[in-house]
């Protein structure tokens, strides 16, 4: 299970975003239920979690399972995915060390890929075309 690899990365670039300064786009449709690209990172436990969102304005952590979050503040590409009510991705688990983004409807030639962060505040600031 080490070295999966995903091929459609490579169709996926950096962006200004409609949403939040920059996104992440695709160059190719994609169909729903596709894994487009791994996410890694340094594994961090939930307390250091907690500790990084306090100390920084911008955190790019994903939670794995249990006491196990995905720092990706490294990452070229996954860490500028936006959040937005109506998302079109969503995040499953990978292997011991990573997670997958996955396609959870059809995404068009060059729109943003998106996904549900899933915490409390996100909706409270959140400038999606649900919310807005
Ligand atoms: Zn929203």
């Amino acid at each position: 299970m080490r070295n999966l690899t995903i091929d459609l990365e490579q169709y996926v670039f950096v962006g200004e975003s409609q949403i939040h300064g920059t996104g992440l786009f695709t160059t190719i449709h994609i169909p729903k239920g596709s894994k487009i690209m791994l996410i890694t990172g340094e594994l961090i436990s939930e307390e250091e979690c907690i500790r990084r969102e306090n100390e920084k304005d911008n955190v790019y952590i994903f939670w794995k399972n249990d006491d196990c979050y995905i720092d990706t503040t490294h990452s070229t590409k996954i860490k500028y995915i936006n959040h937005d009510c109506y998302h079109n991705c969503e995040v499953i688990d990978g292997d011991e060390s990573s997670l997958i983004l996955i396609t959870s409807r059809d995404i068009s030639k060059y729109e943003e890929l998106t996904i549900d962060y899933g915490y409390e505040e996100i909706y409270a600031e959140c400038n999606c075309r649900k919310c807005a």
